[in-house]
C-alpha cells in the first residue's frame, strides 16, 4: 500500500523544523527512522499533510556522559544506544532494554525519541524512561519544557507533546551505586513486541535492607505503568521472597484495566505482569546482593 500525498520537509535544524510544524497546525508530522510511522502512512492510517524529517539534524544524534546520568539526543539510533560502553556500563537496564527492541534492521533505524514519542504501550524504552524517573527535552515555536516521564507519557501512543513540538533529548539518572537491575519481557517469538514485561532496580543498604526500589510494568496498560505500592511494600524491608511474591501481587493488581487483544486475554497479561515482576525483583536483588548489599 501507498501512503496518502503528503509535502516533505527536511530541516536542518531543530527551529527550522518546529516553525515549520507551527505553519502546518497540527497537520504536519515529524518522521524520524520511520520505523512505526511508515506502516501507518502505507496503511493510510495516518494522512498528515505534510511530513517533517528530522535526518538531517546531526545535533539530534549523541550520547554524553554527566556526573548523574546521560543525555541522549532524540534522534540517536537505538543500535547506538545498544552498542554504547557509557550506556553498558553505567545504565546496564538500557542496554539490555533496547536489545529486545524487535530485530538489528529495524534498530539501525529507529530512533530512541521516535520510540518515546510513539509510546507503543509494549515498547521498551517508555518503561526504561518511566523507571529511571528521565527529564525528556521538548522545543516549540515559543519555548523548551523539560518534562518528567509520567508527565510525558499520557496513554495509547499519546504524549504530552503539542503538535508543533519536537522532542530533542531524554536525560536519564544512571543508577545509585551498588543498585541490581532487571529487565524481563515476554514474547511469542524473538524480536516480537512483548504481551507483558517488568523492570526493577533495587539497591540494598548494609543490613540487607532495601533502600531504593523503582518497578516498571510494560505492556499491559495504555501506557507503561510504575508500581508505587509495591516500591513502598519494598523500601525498608528486608526482600525475602515472600515480600516479593507479595509485592508483585500488589503491582499486578494496580494494573487498572488490563490490555486485552487477540494475542493474550486481561487475565492473562495480569498474570504476566505478576510472574515477570516476580522475576525482575528476584534478579535485581540478587544482582544488588552480588555488588555489595547484603539480602
Ligand atoms: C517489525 C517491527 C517490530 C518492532 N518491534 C518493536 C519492539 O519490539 N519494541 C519497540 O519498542 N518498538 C518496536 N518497533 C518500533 C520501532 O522500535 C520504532 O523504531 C519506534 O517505535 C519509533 O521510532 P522511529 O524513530 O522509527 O520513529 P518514527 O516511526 O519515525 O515516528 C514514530 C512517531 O513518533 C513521532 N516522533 C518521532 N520522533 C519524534 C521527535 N523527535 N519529536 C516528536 N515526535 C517524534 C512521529 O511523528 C511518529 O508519530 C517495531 C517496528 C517494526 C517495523
Amino acid at each position: 500500500m501507498k501512503p496518502a500525498r503528503f509535502e516533505y520537509f527536511a530541516p536542518d535544524g531543530v527551529l527550522e523544523a518546529v516553525s515549520v510544524l507551527a505553519q502546518h497546525a497540527g497537520e504536519a508530522k515529524v518522521i524520524a527512522g520511520g520505523q512505526s510511522l511508515v506502516p501507518l502512512l502505507n496503511m493510510r492510517l495516518a494522512r498528515p499533510a505534510a511530513l517533517v524529517d528530522l535526518n538531517r539534524i546531526p545535533e539530534l544524534d549523541y550520547i554524553r556522559e554527566g556526573a548523574a546520568g546521560l543525555s541522549i539526543g532524540a534522534m540517536t539510533r537505538q543500535r547506538t544506544v545498544e552498542r554504547s560502553e557509557p550506556v553498558r556500563h553505567r545504565l546496564p537496564v538500557l542496554h539490555e532494554a533496547v536489545r529486545n527492541i524487535a530485530h538489528p534492521q529495524i534498530r539501525n533505524r529507529g530512533t530512541v525519541g521516535g520510540s518515546l514519542a510513539h509510546v507503543d504501550p509494549s515498547a521498551e524504552l517508555p518503561a526504561v524512561a518511566l523507571l529511571l524517573e528521565a527529564r525528556l527535552t521538548v522545543v516549540g515555536p515559543r519555548a523548551q519544557r523539560v518534562l518528567a516521564a509520567d508527565e510525558f507519557f499520557l496513554s495509547f501512543l499519546t504524549t504530552s507533546l503539542e503538535p508543533d513540538e519536537v522532542l530533542t533529548e531524554v536525560y536519564l539518572p544512571a543508577l545509585p551505586p551498588g543498585a541490581g537491575w532487571s529487565f524481563i519481557e515476554f514474547t511469542r517469538r524473538h524480536g516480537d513486541f512483548a504481551l507483558a514485561g517488568a523492570t526493577a532496580v533495587i539497591a540494598l543498604d548494609s543490613s540487607g535492607a532495601c533502600n531504593h526500589a523503582r518497578l516498571a510494568i510494560f505492556g499491559v496498560g495504555a501506557r507503561p505503568l510504575r508500581s508505587p505500592g509495591a516500591e513502598q511494600m519494598l523500601t525498608g524491608e528486608r526482600p525475602v521472597p515472600a515480600l516479593l511474591e507479595a509485592a508483585a501481587s500488589a503491582a499486578s493488581q494496580e494494573i487498572q484495566d488490563p490490555i486485552g487483544d487477540i494475542h493474550a486475554s486481561p487475565e492473562f497479561r495480569r498474570h504476566l505482569a505478576r510472574t515477570l515482576t516476580v522475576r525482575a525483583l528476584a534478579q535485581a536483588v540478587e544482582r544488588a546482593a552480588d555488588l555489595g548489599g547484603r539480602s
